[in-house]
């Protein structure tokens, strides 16, 4: 496969963005190699520069959960623009984005929206702070809540893919109220309340973790943290970013039955247009301005492109048989992939809930940050540039989950699970 326009495209793009990239992971540093350009992208679909096309399981990280350019969500979007880009003012798109969230999420008694999942992050611990008159923050080793100071301590994603696990530029200061617990050990967290409970704010999780690979709650885990917060007078945060829509239309909450204090999405909310948005208990949310005291801000928050394009997703994602579909999809790649590892004798532990999923080279059992890291990242990088090859797009890190959407068919599927069976082989 040539990729000589992308090859070109990098090396110029490296002299006027830094790393050549708007995101560190895009850059292929984990893999090796060059990264594709891609210039559009249909159905489960992408072509790059060159005119290569693959198979696409990272779908822009997990908004694209109707595949690219749905028709329904482009022509809103269109009809949107050509009536303004920005009003900087209330404008009803806002509100019918509000409510399909609400409708779905019910734990969402007022919301706020914002332009990217770091920014529901960052502003939901302010609040939750706010709200407690506490300063303390427990977070999950190998959970990334977007790149907010205080939360990128033992970060997931990029950080987790580059091994720093706390980036320079970070105020010892700032990370200093963050405590760091391993996931699913809630011995752990009830240990630290015990320490220091009357201090902590909030304890904010990946209900289903996404960010060293694919790790589900472990049973009783959330429910733990749900009973331990309710009883120190701590706030619940749910990052349902990913989990959002993508495990269950009313997410990782709907799944597991449990109901958070406070919820952060984004990615499939936006239906591919820049948006986050925060949420929860109206007593919580009228501390916001201009109810509260509480600041919080944005130019561009509730643009009226990305509500529509969200809307307009939320949607579509509401019709019966959706999740069904994505359901039947990916239990099908994700039993192919299982098979084509037993094929080539490899060791991998595949962990999935509903289309978010991934797998991990002879790791045993990922139930945390240091089962995942286990994880042998240069078979990964080797497999990964096998299964590029054969037009299979996968995220370039043994770190990331891969995603499904109502784009594939059994036919994209298929083709993944040949690359895969060929790709293993020889390991
Ligand atoms: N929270 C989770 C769980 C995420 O996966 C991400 C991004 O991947 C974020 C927050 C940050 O979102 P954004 O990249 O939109 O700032």
């Amino acid at each position: 496969m040539e990729r000589v326009k992308s090859e070109k495209l990098f090396s110029r793009a490296r002299e006027y963005l830094a790393g050549g990239v708007n995101s560190p992971v895009r850059a292929y540093k984990a893999v090796g190699g060059s990264p594709p350009f891609i210039v559009r992208g249909k159905g489960a679909h992408i072509l790059d520069a060159d005119g290569n096309e693959y198979v696409d399981f990272v779908l822009s990280w997990g908004p694209l959960i109707l595949g690219h350019a749905r028709d329904e969500v482009i022509d809103a979007v269109k009809e949107a623009a050509s009536m303004g880009t920005s009003f900087g003012a209330p404008s009803p798109f806002e509100l019918e984005l509000a409510q399909r969230i609400k409708q779905a999420f019910p734990s969402l008694d007022r919301m706020r929206m914002v332009n990217s999942g770091t920014e529901a992050t960052m502003s939901a611990l302010r609040l939750a702070r706010a709200a407690t008159g506490r300063e303390l923050i427990v977070k999950f080793e190998g959970c990334y809540h977007g790149h907010v100071d205080s939360l990128l301590v033992a970060a997931g994603s990029g950080a987790a893919t580059f091994g720093v696990p706390s980036s320079p530029g970070v105020p010892k200061e700032v990370v200093k109220s963050t405590r760091v617990l391993p996931y699913n050990d809630l011995d752990a967290v009830e240990r630290t309340f015990q320490r220091e409970g009357e201090n902590i704010a909030c304890v904010i999780v990946e209900p289903v973790a996404g960010n060293m690979g694919v790790v589900p709650p472990l049973a009783g885990f959330l429910a733990g943290l749900r009973e331990l917060t309710a009883k120190w007078g701590a706030v619940l945060i749910f990052d349902e970013v990913i989990t959002g829509f993508r495990v269950a239309l009313g997410g990782a909450q709907q799944l597991y039955g449990l109901r958070p204090d406070i919820t952060c999405l984004g990615k499939v909310i936006g239906g591919g247009l820049p948006v986050g948005a925060y949420g929860g208990k109206k007593e919580i949310m009228e501390l916001l301005a201009p109810e509260g005291p509480v600041y919080q801000a944005g130019t561009l928050s509730g643009n009226p492109l990305a509500m529509v394009a969200g809307a307009t997703t939320l949607k579509l994602l509401s019709q019966p048989g959706v999740y069904e579909r994505l359901e039947q999809l990916s239990s099908r790649l994700a039993q192919g992939i299982e098979e084509a590892a037993q094929l080539a004798d490899l060791d991998i532990r595949l962990n999935r809930v509903g289309s978010m999923l991934s797998w991990f080279f002879n790791s045993g059992p990922v139930n945390n940050y240091a089962d995942a890291a286990r994880s042998d990242t240069v078979k990964f990088a080797r497999y990964f540039a096998k299964m590029l090859e054969q037009g299979i797009y996968l995220a370039p890190s043994a770190f990331e989950a891969a995603f499904v959407s109502t784009a594939h068919n059994q036919e994209d599927i298929d083709k993944a699970l040949a690359a895969f069976r060929s790709a293993f082989k020889g390991l």
